[in-house]
């Protein structure tokens, strides 16, 4: 029983606190309650009481100074042992509760003493409103009856206040909600706009992509297309997306043309097998209906149960490249039916590997047996070894420079010990399917007959001409002392004949010297006598030359500025002069011949230009060539053995400089040197 009144005491004491009232400051609202209740019962003292652990601690107090006393002297205390119900004690002197009380027998001399306990709606009584008297006496019905209503009150007062105090809790953790609320709003507000920011830049993106973007739902609907599909298709944005990957319009097609199996479609193989297809190539119809070849990724979307929602396909135009392969194709044949043809050797090489592929002509040029596996040195071992450097020499700058090259060179067969001259050809190139896979490849032709039909005529040549040399040194002799008595003599008519033999022989003399030039160049015996000379005085030495020799055509020299040259001037002169005499001999009389220079990047250029019969693009890349001659019908009386330009080439190059030929046949053609300008 003890325990369960103390169990009761404690939830009584925590009702208690949780109005949260005690020790709070004094309020007019309950001091005009203890007022009235005074005045009602007529009483000097009335108080508003709330029973504590050990104290009773008054909210409002009136007509009594002290604002708590201990528990143990509480009539409250008492009063609150039976909630429902008014305690009046008529005269406490005589009350064995509290006849010994402080109260009772000291200050404030307490003798009557009527308590209406606060009864809250859970049923606790926390304290009392009661009123005190010092003298004894009873309330009278109308008393009571107004203490009870007030007591009432104090509890609507107090449980007013919990609310109250409950709401703004409530409230503020409404507030708290609210702006957590507003927050989160924010944020998903944000979280929203960057997402649509993020999409638009996405779609700036793929609108960008030079590839077309293809999104399809479930179905293979469109959902999506990028700008680059859209101009492939030749189709606007809002009709494709009407239509399905495999819609008629887009008339899906293999490369032979039949119709291409839906099931076979990248983006069916995606959303049905949930497989990745890359580069299926296959045709399809723009709008215009033109064929379009395509070549298609396409890899399926899943959602985060792995269910497929869809696909992507990404596409290029490979049309042109596709009919450039069928190009290179055809080429390839072409090229191979050529190469047997010439019996020219091809190989070669992967520069990662250093392994060499070499064509069974090749092998046998180079005198090695069919089934032998060679390399890129042993086929350098077998070049002839006055040669050897320079080949490599080439090979390798050809390939630094990405530029093809061509040259001549004699080897000795491997095991037929022979010796060949070859032509080769040297160049590089990625592999089509793979640019990191680069090669070296080349091809031989033989060409020993042609050299050593050089070779003999060159032979034949140097030994003519020098047997020529001697009566031709006799005759000039014999000229000049013919000329001389003829001089003295004053016969005009053999004066004016050894004048026309003399010149005779000076263009028989110019001609020996010109093919014992052609023989000593092809034994590489040319040698320049190099001077610092001037071009401007180059030109003049030619003009007054003209002037002397050239009557039948205008040969107009443009003024030239000094130019410093480090050449052989007997040489360069020799390249002017044959140039110039080139323009008299295949040009009609009377036209004009001009003769000019420009100094253009470091280098003087020199041109001469004439208005004569001009040379067939077909012959121009041969002109340089020893022997060479134009074949036509304009050329039939001209007489020549064409070496004069092979030498002027052979001059040029030795000197580091150019040379060539701008010609329309017809028109005329415009020859040009260009040396390095020497700095002063
Ligand atoms: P040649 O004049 O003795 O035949 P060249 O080596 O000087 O030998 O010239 C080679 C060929 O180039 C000539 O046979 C001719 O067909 C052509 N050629 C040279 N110069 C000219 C030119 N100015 N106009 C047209 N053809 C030319």
């Amino acid at each position: 029983m003890a325990e369960m009144n103390f169990l009761n005491e404690q939830k009584r004491l925590e009702a208690l606190r949780s109005y949260r009232i005690l020790d709070t400051d004094e309020e007019a609202d309950y001091d005009d309650l203890t007022e009235i209740a005074a005045a009602i019962c007529d009483t000097p003292i009335a108080l508003i009481s709330f029973v504590d652990k050990d104290r009773q601690w008054f909210k409002s107090h009136y007509g009594l100074a002290v604002d708590q006393t201990d528990r143990c002297h509480s009539f409250c205390s008492h009063a609150i042992q039976d909630p429902e119900r008014l305690m009046q004690v008529e005269d406490a002197q005589f009350d064995q509760r509290f006849h010994e009380n402080p109260l009772v027998t000291g200050s404030p001399d307490i003798r009557f003493y009527a308590g209406m306990p606060l009864l809250d709606k859970d049923g606790f009584a926390l304290g009392s409103l009661c009123v005190i008297d010092q003298k004894p006496r009873l309330l009278n019905q109308i008393q009571q009856k107004a203490l009870r209503t007030l007591a009432q009150q104090v509890i609507d007062k107090l449980s007013l206040r919990r609310n109250n105090r409950e709401l703004l809790k409530i409230n503020q953790q409404l507030t708290a909600t609210n702006s957590k609320l507003r927050e989160t709003e924010e944020r998903l507000n944000k979280a929203n706009t960057d997402l649509t920011e993020s999409k638009e830049r996405l779609q700036t993106i793929l609108d960008l992509v030079v590839e077309g973007i293809v999104i399809t739902d479930r179905e293979g609907k469109i959902t999506y297309t990028n700008r680059r599909n859209r101009e492939i298709f030749k189709m606007d944005e809002k009709r494709m997306l009407t239509l399905t990957n495999v819609s008629p319009e887009f008339n899906n097609r293999t490369l032979d043309g039949s119709p291409l199996p839906q099931e076979e479609h990248p983006v069916t193989i995606a959303l049905q097998r949930g497989a990745t297809t890359i580069n299926r190539e296959f045709l399809v119809s723009d709008q215009h209906s033109n064929s379009v070849y395509l070549r298609m990724n396409a890899v399926p979307i899943r959602d985060h149960n792995e269910m497929i929602t869809g696909a992507i396909g990404s596409f290029a135009d490979i049309t042109d490249s596709y009919f450039l392969q069928q190009k290179l194709k055809e080429r390839e044949v072409s090229l191979r039916a050529a190469i047997s043809s010439a019996n020219l050797g091809t190989w070669h090489m992967d520069l990662q590997t250093k392994e060499l592929f070499a064509s069974a002509r090749m092998k046998e040029l180079f005198g090695f047996y069919q089934d032998e596996q060679i390399s890129y040195k042993s086929v350098i071992g077998q070049i002839a070894e006055s040669h050897r450097k320079k080949v490599i020499a080439i090979a390798e700058a050809s390939l630094r420079q990405n530029e093809p090259s061509e040259l001549e060179y004699p080897i000795i067969g491997y095991h037929d010990k022979k010796l060949r001259w070859l032509c080769a050809t040297f160049y590089a190139y990625t592999d089509p399917e793979n640019p990191n896979i680069f090669f070296f490849a080349g091809t031989t032709a033989d060409i020993t007959e042609r050299k050593m039909e050089e070779q003999r005529r060159s032979d034949f040549i140097g030994m003519v001409s020098h047997e020529l040399r001697t009566p031709l040194t006799a005759i000039k002799a014999y000229t000049n002392l013919l000329q001389r008595i003829a001089g003295k003599n004053n016969d005009k008519m053999l004066v004016s004949t050894m004048e026309k033999v003399d010149t005779q022989v000076k263009r028989m003399e110019a001609m020996i010297n010109g093919f014992l030039e052609v023989a000593r160049l092809g034994e590489g015996k040319i040698r320049l006598n190099i001077t610092r000379s001037d071009l401007a005085s180059l030109f003049k030495i030619a003009e007054e030359d003209s002037l002397v020799t050239i009557n039948s055509h205008k040969v107009i020299f443009a003024p030239t500025e000094t130019t410093p040259l480090d050449v052989d001037q007997d040489k360069i002169e020799q390249v002017l002069i044959n140039f110039i005499n080139n323009a008299v001999k295949y040009s009609p009389p009377g036209t004009t011949i001009e003769v000019s220079c420009i100094t253009k990047n470091g280098m003087a250029q020199v041109y001469v230009k004439d208005q004569g019969m001009g040379i067939p693009i077909a012959d121009q890349p041969f002109i340089f060539d020893r022997f060479f001659r134009v074949e036509s019908d304009a050329m039939k009386d001209k007489k020549g053995f064409g070496i004069g330009l092979y030498i002027c080439k052979e001059i040029i190059e030795r000197h580091h400089g150019k040379i060539g030929v701008e010609s329309t046949e017809g028109q005329g053609s415009v020859f040009w040197f260009s040396l390095p300008v020497s700095i002063i």
